[in-house]
């Protein structure tokens, strides 16, 4: 079995079909997602219509839940509000209810999920460094977790009573070992790199790594213009922050 695992779609259409272009390419058996699926872009409608046409599981982010009206927003910078209220406005009611029956973890046969981390899933914390890390190793049964929300694309590992992060974005997995991987973000990354981010987990070969992906930044941009969100919500896409 060959997963994509999708975070962060962000609303950002023009990446959300690059990306799934992408994973025609390489082949990919079954789609997951880790959530926010809308919140920052142009397109949510959309970008949940494809969503639940291709991902089998999903679960939610903390945008999806403001969305919903389940968490309040308040805690969200300026931006990040505006488009909480611009994206009640434009999407149905029906997708909404979608957006707020999405559960915080899913664990499964190869894998479990998280947005931020899988310790108190549901308070959608950021998990950054190694110290968050070794809280989300502790409540693993399964040896690899997947989790988006920080944008920024990281592997740590847990071997032994060691916990560390590896230098690149990909791993072959020992048995011996578990794993927390980050997969970035396809409509918002912010780790510098303006390309649009998703995991690809190969349970045969035992392989997982990030993936970059190009995609019509200025259609994105454009569209984020048209629809009056905040500039700075379509000056950030192209700088990757
Ligand atoms: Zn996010």
């Amino acid at each position: 079995m060959r997963y994509a695992i999708l975070s962060d779609i962000h609303s950002n259409l023009e990446a959300l079909e690059a990306i799934l272009l992408d994973c025609r390419r390489q082949r990919v058996d079954m789609y997951v997602c880790l959530g926010d699926i809308v919140g920052y872009g142009a397109d949510p409608a959309e970008c949940v219509r494809l969503t639940r046409k291709f991902v089998k599981r999903c679960i939610a982010g903390n945008h999806d839940y403001a969305v919903a009206g389940k968490i309040d927003a308040s805690y969200f910078t300026k931006d990040g509000q505006a488009a909480v209220f611009w994206t009640q406005q434009n999407v149905s009611f029906e997708t909404i209810e979608f957006l707020s029956r999405l559960p915080v973890t899913d664990r499964g046969d190869d894998f479990v999920m998280a947005h931020g981390s899988l310790h108190d899933a549901g308070r959608f914390q950021y998990l950054t460094d190694v110290v968050d890390a070794a809280g989300s190793f502790s409540c693993m049964e399964e040896n690899v977790c997947f989790v988006g929300h920080t944008h920024v694309p990281r592997i740590f590992v847990q071997a032994g009573k060691n916990v560390y992060a590896l230098p690149g974005q990909e791993a072959e997995l020992d048995k011996r070992y578990k794993y927390i991987v980050n997969v970035g973000s396809v409509g918002q990354p912010r780790d510098g790199i303006p390309m649009a981010a998703y995991g690809i987990y190969d349970a045969e070969t035992e392989w997982i790594g990030v993936h970059r992906v190009r995609y019509d930044i200025a259609g994105a941009q454009r569209k984020i213009r048209a629809a009056g969100l905040p500039e700075d919500l379509a000056r950030r896409l192209e700088l990757g922050r």
